[in-house]
């Protein structure tokens, strides 16, 4: 790529390894719900060391059904913090639930995990940690809770990632993690999502709910009833995915830990290139023992809001695709105006979000492109 040429803040990695593996997908006589599926499952399961994994059409229906999987219902109330994609809240939503937005830390840009345990009342049934950024949100704090409130995990942006020296989404975390495999997350299926969870209950939730609610399994057919009988045991939804795209997850499965290594050594990087720029706030880094997902890499104008928007418009104008995650949520017309959000309830998330960038930030970003943006980055800054 030219050194002038575009750069997206985020993009996939397509091997011909890739391309043949979809093509011999689709030569079978199954494209969906054949065998690929469980496969994928298994060797995510395999990766992760999580007993039990199923995939969805993406990472919203994954968070979906992990919400349905939880109990989550009308009268429940859902804790989430504001600064992570909207999915994350919606999922208690689509569960007729109220979603209550509990602040950051601005020390990690993660769900503030004591206060959420400390603002957990008799409705309250789950918590939705989002490991912003892909830093692993700490989960310590809601240990306690476990049993009285289900603990999920959006770890849409910390596929690949370890929390004390094990994967996220493995034994040892949430109840339920959640996966997105969008093009321009850790790994792709297209459109994709995945949950993880050791409970054998919770797994069968979910799979009901991928499919309609309809069972083969467990049923009771009537003497006169056949092979073809299975029943609607409750209500669920379409949210499978396709064996194609699971034939391309297995193929990008055997890259995905080169690919968290190639982001730590990008943010790396970054850090060298700007760690004297006092007018920028480099983003939190990983706990000894953990290991950064890096979905992103966000910095914090400190002079704030305008400040902010003239960065990012030269950034934008100098070539350098740029993005800010995320506008909290609550601040949404649909939030703020249709259910009647209060604003200005999480200072810390409001603080955060005045200054964030996101810089490009993907594997195939060649150090000579990671220069490029910190240059210009230094050079726009007011
Ligand atoms: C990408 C993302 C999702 C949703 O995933 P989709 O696959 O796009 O539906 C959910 N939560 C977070 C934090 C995400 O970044």
């Amino acid at each position: 790529m030219s050194a002038s040429g575009f750069l997206p803040y985020g993009r996939q990695e397509i091997t011909d390894d890739d391309v043949e593996a979809v093509a011999a997908a689709l030569r079978s006589p199954m494209i969906t719900q054949g065998p690929a599926i469980e496969q994928f499952e298994a060797a995510v399961g395999d990766y992760l060391g999580a007993r039990h994994v199923v995939a969805f059409a993406n990472g919203t229906a994954a968070l979906h059904a992990a919400a349905h999987a939880a109990g989550v219902g009308p009268g429940d109330e859902v804790l989430v913090p504001p600064i992570t994609f909207a999915a994350s809240s919606n999922c208690a939503l689509y569960e007729g639930a109220t979603p209550r937005f509990v602040d950051i830390d601005p020390a990690t840009w993660n769900l503030d995990t004591v206060r959420a345990a400390r603002e957990v009342g008799p409705s309250t049934r789950a918590i939705v940690a989002v490991s912003m950024t892909g830093l692993p949100v700490d989960l310590e704090p809601l240990a306690p809770l476990r049993g009285q409130v289900a603990v999920i995990e959006d770890a849409a942006h910390a596929l690949g990632g370890d929390r004390s020296g094990r994967k996220v989404g493995g034994p040892g975390g949430a109840d339920l993690t959640c996966f997105s495999m969008h093009p321009v997350k850790a790994m792709t299926t297209g459109e994709g999502g995945l949950v993880s969870t050791e409970d054998e209950v919770l797994a069968r939730s979910l799979r009901l709910f991928r499919t309609h609610g309809i069972a083969k399994e467990g049923t009771s057919p009537g003497p006169t009833e056949g092979e073809w009988w299975m029943e609607m045991q409750e209500l669920g939804f379409n949210y499978r995915i396709t064996d194609f795209q699971c034939a391309l997850g297995m193929s990008q499965l055997r890259r995905l830990d080169g690919w968290v290594a190639r982001r730590n050594a990008i943010a790396a990087r970054y850090r060298e290139l700007l760690a004297d720029e006092r007018r920028v706030r480099l983003p939190p880094e990983a706990r000894t023992g953990d290991l950064h997902g890096y979905h992103l890499f966000v910095i914090g104008v400190r002079a704030g809001a305008e400040a902010r928007l003239a960065v990012f418009r030269a950034l934008r104008q100098a070539g350098i695709g740029v993005q800010v995650h995320y506008i909290p949520i609550y601040s949404f017309p649909y939030y703020r105006d249709t259910l009647g959000y209060p604003q200005d309830t999480c200072p810390a998330a409001e603080g955060y979000y005045a200054g964030a960038i996101s810089l490009p930030m993907y594997p195939g970003l060649s150090d000579d492109e990671v220069e490029r943006v910190a240059a210009a980055l230094r050079e726009v800054l007011p």
